[in-house]
């Protein structure tokens, strides 16, 4: 069994999830096309290292014969944990031994190695998904903003958190979870900083005290990337946003002025690039309505904080099951609601993890917490 009604598929980004799926398809045979907004090297410096989940986010690896490239580019070193007071307690250590569940890719690998099995003209880039207008039931016309305009009868969005493609499918936007993150960078820390690298260790550092973090991972490029994180009303953020570089390092010195020095030194390390972000999600339990030529994936139809880790496994496991429920359906409609009721009980669960994970984060005994959360699991 398997769909044969659809001719023309669109996905619209191509993130993570996009470029699943495109690889995915390529391999049942349809013809589709990925539509980005940007330019072919977006994934290369957006998000740091990402931990790829085996009951997940590697499942569809597997399925598209790329799950040896992959494990020849993983870390699986970076799972080493580190749970640390804002006094400088270590309450938790675990250093990664042998082949873990979840090693950890940087997102430009990561993509790299889907993109690169994709026949090369399944790709349009400096494509902006617009609008669209329905003609049929299976035939929806896009227009892109460079003035171009498609017909399909398949239309994936994968356009991440903020959505155009959701906008056809649901009044509900992403709201602002409180937490605002400033991502600082700290370059070849082997050779500058081979102390911070000693005390950081391969994998992750989580500095936790009331209503501020310090997240730290080591990428595979030899950089650390550190997540400054916050409680922070919506006007602060534009405030700090607004600040020069050496502005925003002495503001962030005098936030955690009280921090032991060893966690202070990450910021007095940052390098000049910085991204300001505030952390959106979507309800948890979001459904949006049903429709027999569009739907959704990745953090367009589950956006959630990154603090289960859950996002871009979700994004590959859409791809994965969406995939799958096009083998095993002959009708493009059923295929979709099958496909939509596996991932609103999927997402559910781990957009609620994601937030438990937050509100134990950003709490008064935050270190002590998650050090007896991974203590016990
Ligand atoms: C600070 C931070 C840390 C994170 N850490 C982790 C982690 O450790 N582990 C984890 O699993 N997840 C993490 N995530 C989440 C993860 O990055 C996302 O869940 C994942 O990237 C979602 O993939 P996606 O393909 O759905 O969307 P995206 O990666 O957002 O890709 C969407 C693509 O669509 C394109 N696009 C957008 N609009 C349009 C349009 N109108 N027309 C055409 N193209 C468009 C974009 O340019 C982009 O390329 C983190 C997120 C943040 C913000």
């Amino acid at each position: 069994m398997t769909v044969k009604n659809i001719e023309n598929i669109a996905i619209i980004g191509g993130g993570p999830g996009g470029l699943m799926l495109g690889l995915l398809l390529q391999q049942q045979g349809y013809n589709f096309t990925i539509f980005e907004k940007e330019s072919p090297e977006i994934n290369k410096n957006r998000g740091g290292s990402l931990d790829i989940h085996a009951d997940t986010g590697q499942l569809p690896l597997k399925e598209a014969g790329i799950y040896e490239a992959f494990k020849s580019l993983v870390r699986y070193e970076g799972e080493d944990t580190r749970v640390i007071g804002k006094d400088g307690t270590v309450h938790y250590e675990e250093d990664a031994e042998g082949i873990g569940e979840r090693p950890e890719i940087d997102r430009g690998e990561l993509c790299d190695i889907i993109k690169e099995q994709i026949e090369p003209d399944h790709f349009k880039y400096g494509y902006t998904f617009q609008s669209l207008i329905q003609h049929g039931p299976q035939d929806v016309e896009i227009n892109f903003s460079n003035g171009e305009t498609e017909r399909f009868d398949l239309i994936i969005g994968s356009d991440g958190a903020f959505s155009k493609v959701r906008d056809y499918l649901t009044d509900t936007e992403p709201s602002y979870t409180g937490i605002s993150m400033i991502e600082i960078n700290i370059p070849d820390v082997k050779h500058e900083h081979p102390e911070l690298l000693k005390y950081n260790k391969n994998g992750k550092m989580m500095a936790l005290g009331g209503n501020q973090a310090l997240l730290a991972q080591l990428n595979g490029d030899g950089s650390i990337k550190v997540y400054v994180s916050y409680r922070m009303d919506y006007q602060t953020f534009n405030d700090y946003k607004a600040m020069s570089i050496s502005e925003l390092q002495k503001q962030l010195l005098a936030d955690f002025s009280e921090w032991d020095q060893k966690l202070r030194y990450y910021i007095e390390a940052m390098n000049n690039e910085v991204l300001c972000r505030r952390i959106y999600k979507l309800p948890i339990g979001f459904k949006w309505q049903h429709h027999s030529a569009m739907t959704l994936m990745g953090d367009a139809a589950h956006l959630m904080s990154p603090f289960a880790g859950e996002g871009v496994n979700m994004a590959l496991y859409d791809a994965y099951l969406f995939a799958e429920s096009l083998k095993s359906h002959e009708d493009i409609d059923r295929a979709i609601k099958s496909y939509e009721s596996k991932i609103y009980q999927v997402s559910k669960v781990t957009a609620q993890e994601s937030q438990d994970n937050l509100e134990l984060m950003f709490s008064e005994d935050a270190a002590e917490q998650l050090a007896s959360f991974f203590k016990t699991t």
